[in-house]
């Protein structure tokens, strides 16, 4: 008794021997050349000539991050250690110190990271660090991780992820317009 498909796709396998034309080969690999010629060659292309040409990328794209300061130049993150509870990748690792008096200008919080590093090999770019962190120290930005030879150079400490005083990362994007009326009001601690 034949066998009952699920789906109208199966096929019965045939064992015909083929003929002279067929093992010659030529008249497939014929078709097969102007399938390419006539059905591609003249296609629109997808692929990008990387690096000449780059796609667009989305405002909310996740690339390498950044660690941010506030309106004074001082640093943001205050070492709560919940970016690097919340990446699945555990790819950060903190070490946090206490502020000491005359610093109140590096760093905005009593406590700070003496040591950000962050694993871009280990790095899944799920953004989880962005969403948990309190302080709004920590971003995703649209730069990528660029490739090197050398593993190492791949854990990027704050030298890499602090953003320069004179040339803050624009992360404006990536916030909703909602956070952004709220962070307007100084009357909450959060914005001061
Ligand atoms: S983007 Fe995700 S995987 Fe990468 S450091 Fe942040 S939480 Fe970890
Ligand atoms: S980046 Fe944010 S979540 Fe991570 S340790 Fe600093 S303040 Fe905490």
């Amino acid at each position: 008794m034949a066998m009952q498909t699920l789906t109208n796709r199966s096929k019965v396998v045939s064992n015909k021997k083929m003929t002279l034309w067929e093992k010659i080969y030529l008249p497939a690999i014929v078709k097969g050349l102007s399938i390419t010629f006539f059905g591609h060659f003249f296609k629109r292309k997808v692929t990008f000539s990387y690096p000449d040409k780059q796609r667009e990328f989305s405002p909310v794209y996740r690339g390498r991050h950044v660690l941010k300061r506030d309106d004074q130049g001082r640093e943001r993150c205050t070492a709560c250690g919940l970016c690097a509870l919340a990446c699945p990748a555990e790819a950060i690792t903190i070490v946090a110190a206490e502020r000491k008096p005359g610093e109140e200008n590096l760093y905005r919080e009593e406590k700070y990271a003496a040591t950000y590093e962050i694993n871009m090999l280990r790095c899944i770019f799920c953004g989880l660090c962005e969403e948990v962190c309190p302080k709004e120290a920590i971003f995703l930005t649209d730069q990528i991780v660029h490739s090197e030879y050398e593993r190492p150079t791949f854990i990027y400490g704050k030298d890499k992820l602090v953003e320069s005083v004179d040339n803050p990362v624009d992360v404006s994007k990536r916030q909703t317009k909602s956070v952004l009326e709220f962070k307007k009001n100084t009357g909450f601690a959060h914005n001061r």
